[in-house]
């Protein structure tokens, strides 16, 4: 089984860049991150540095036409680039400038929560994420931060059917 990872993709924050508004009526907001305003961004999936520029908007990351669709707040810097390294856990959502507790969430393929498991240790979150995948059901997973909620990438599985 192949696992990826996947950031918002730059299609949607460059639209986000560019417009300055989201696709629920709200403007961008522009802030500095301060010391404890870790984000990660999630464009490179990278955490804020005090002191950097970046943008928040609405988001809705389960993209689906039923009721688990959600709408939530997201931050991604001003400008940056996509995090790329999609057959590797974040780095810095899980053991970055300061540390996030995470859960994960599980959908099936018409898109509905099924499952979610709070990680204990972020170290054990790939080991997690490829026992979670042996359910045939779960189609594709959220990493979520944990106490606020919102989320931060999506990741997915691609069985290998061979080609
Ligand atoms: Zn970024």
């Amino acid at each position: 089984m192949n696992i990826t990872y996947h950031s918002i993709p730059k299609t949607y924050t460059d639209k986000i860049r560019q417009s300055m508004h989201d696709d629920f009526g709200h403007p961008v907001e522009v802030s500095i991150a301060g010391e404890t305003g870790y984000g990660p961004c999630r464009c490179c999936l990278k955490q804020f540095q005090p002191g950097e520029k970046r943008l928040l908007f609405s988001y809705a990351p389960v993209n689906a036409a039923n009721s688990y669709n959600e709408v939530g707040p997201v931050y991604i810097h001003e400008e940056c680039s996509t995090y790329r390294d999609s057959s590797t856990f974040p780095p810095e959502v899980k053991n970055g400038r300061l540390p996030i507790r995470l859960v994960l969430r599980c959908y099936n393929g018409e898109r509905r929560m099924i499952l979610a498991r709070f990680i204990k240790d972020n170290n054990d979150a790939e080991k997690m994420i490829r026992e979670l995948f042996t359910d045939p059901l779960i189609e594709f997973i959220h990493i979520r931060n944990a106490v606020y909620q919102c989320f931060i990438a999506e990741i997915r599985k691609d069985q290998g059917t061979g080609s």
